[in-house]
């Protein structure tokens, strides 16, 4: 086992360990396997040493760096990260270097963290295998013949294969939670608003959030505690306190009520469906009540997902243009430059989702599709409400199979997109939600149990969390 961040950061701030030895330890695990991984676009080595001996120099002057300590990261490759290239995993970012860090940057980095470098994704976070990476894939450390589940797959990999302790990634439909299931990790996805997007390249902006990656929930609870809270810069940053979710951890789950999905969409691998009544099972034995909720509407959420986030990437994406950022193809005027650069830069994943995202939002079309599914959103949420009524968090499962081998899912778009069926819902409230490690499936790798909870409802959820990682 890897030594956890709160293991890391403890012993550099009590001077036991350096920060240029623990990042050492790291990078020399990037050296023996990142060949055979890619989970990194970028290792920013030398850096992180200077980072490092910063941190190491803190300590020895009786400074304390802060609760992360010489804890090295890695970011997903679709944060701004000031000066150092940031792709999206995508060519038309060719030499784009940001001219600021993210919010979250920002704060790792005062918090003592030790950034490695900027980790492979799909192209733009489109996709759930990392398949999509315009660079190629990244591989699963525990199955090298295997995805490591996306679009945060190299955010994933780096830290199931300890070339980070922790790392970040974003999350649209899953992006977090389903690469963290199938490479054995804990990912969070906060509430909508409760981590600052200042910095993080837009796909859909009313669903996307940045959530960490850990070995363990506690890690996840400390990284969260220093990522969170409101940031004048992001207008959809929520001003409400940070959920003190480091105490809910070891708090226990007595008295708490655990929502079982009674419609529960089907086609889920029988080993994920025993794993998540074993869930079950143990939360009852630790004196928690499951009760029976229907959600109805959760079957039409991968629909509706897939005509909001492509209507609001389409917007977004809008921006490549080959003026104001990256690649540019001359062509003959400015609309030819336009296509021209736009044809060679995004990849054939984004370009579906830009065609669904203009015609779903096109005069004659808007009603009827992304009208449609906005009120689909709604039912949802209505869903979510009627439930939260009776439970205090929802366990479902993070995806419905553990991590498939490539070229599984490449061909059939439909059943790339029905690995979020669990996740996606969830994007569409605005609701927290996390993965948790729960024993293993087919093949012997790992599977993941969902720990659904309310807006601002990280406690309940952290308590579900610690709960199911010590039964586990
Ligand atoms: N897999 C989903 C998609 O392709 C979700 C991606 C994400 O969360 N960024 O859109």
């Amino acid at each position: 086992m890897f030594p956890s961040v709160i293991e890391l950061a403890g012993a550099v701030r009590a001077g036991s360990t350096t920060a240029a030895g623990a990042l050492e330890q790291h990078l020399a695990r990037v050296d023996a396997r990142e060949g055979e991984i890619h989970a990194f676009n970028l290792v920013t080595a030398d850096a992180a040493r200077r980072d490092a001996a910063a941190i190491d120099a803190a300590v020895a002057r009786g400074e304390d760096p802060g609760p992360l300590a010489g804890v090295p990261v890695a970011l997903k490759d679709n944060l701004c990260t000031r000066g150092v290239p940031t792709t999206c995993s995508s060519r038309i970012l060719e030499g784009w270097k940001p001219p600021y860090d993210a919010t979250v940057v920002e704060r790792l980095r005062r918090a003592g963290a030790v950034v490695v470098g900027k980790t492979n994704l799909d192209e733009f976070a489109m996709g759930s295998s990392t398949e999509n990476s315009a660079f190629g894939p990244t591989r699963n450390p525990l199955d090298t013949s295997r995805v490591p589940g996306g679009s945060s797959g190299g955010s994933a990999a780096a830290v199931a294969a300890g070339f980070a302790a922790a790392s970040l990634g974003s999350d649209t439909g899953g992006s977090i939670r389903q690469p963290a299931a199938l490479c054995g990790l804990v990912g969070v996805k906060p509430t909508y608003g409760l981590v600052s997007r200042l910095g993080l390249v837009a796909f859909a902006s009313s669903l996307d959030q940045i959530g960490p990656f850990t070995h363990t929930v506690a890690d996840a609870a400390l990284v969260l505690e220093v990522i969170a809270g409101h940031d004048p810069l992001d207008s959809t940053s929520l001003p409400s306190p940070v959920p003190p979710v480091r105490r809910a951890v070891d708090e226990g789950v007595a008295g708490m009520r655990i929502g079982r999905v009674s419609d529960l969409p089907e086609g889920s691998e029988p080993d994920v469906l025993a794993r998540l009544d074993e869930a079950f099972a143990a939360l009852e034995r630790a004196g928690a009540t499951i009760v029976d909720v229907a959600m109805p509407s959760m079957q039409y959420g991968l629909t509706a997902y897939y005509l909001v986030a492509p209507a609001e990437a389409s917007s977004n994406l809008a921006r490549y243009d080959g003026v104001r950022y990256g690649l540019r193809v001359e062509a003959g005027d400015l609309n030819a430059t336009y296509a021209a650069t736009r044809a060679a830069g995004f990849g054939a994943e984004v370009k579906r989702r830009i065609m669904l995202g203009t015609y779903a939002l096109s005069a004659g079309y808007y009603d009827a599709y992304y009208g449609k599914a906005l009120k689909v959103r709604r039912l949802i949420a209505d869903d979510f409400a009627a439930a939260y009524a009776s439970c205090d968090a929802i366990l479902t499962p993070t995806s419905p199979s553990v991590a498939f081998p490539f070229g599984d899912k490449t061909s059939d778009p439909l059943a790339m997109y029905l690995c979020d069926v669990f996740t996606i819902p969830t994007n569409l409230a605005g609701h927290a939600a996390m993965s948790v490690p729960f024993r293993t499936g087919a093949h012997g790798l790992p599977v993941g149990v969902q720990v659904l909870a309310p807006a601002l409802g990280e406690v309940a959820m952290f308590r579900v969390a610690g709960e199911l990682e010590r039964a586990a």
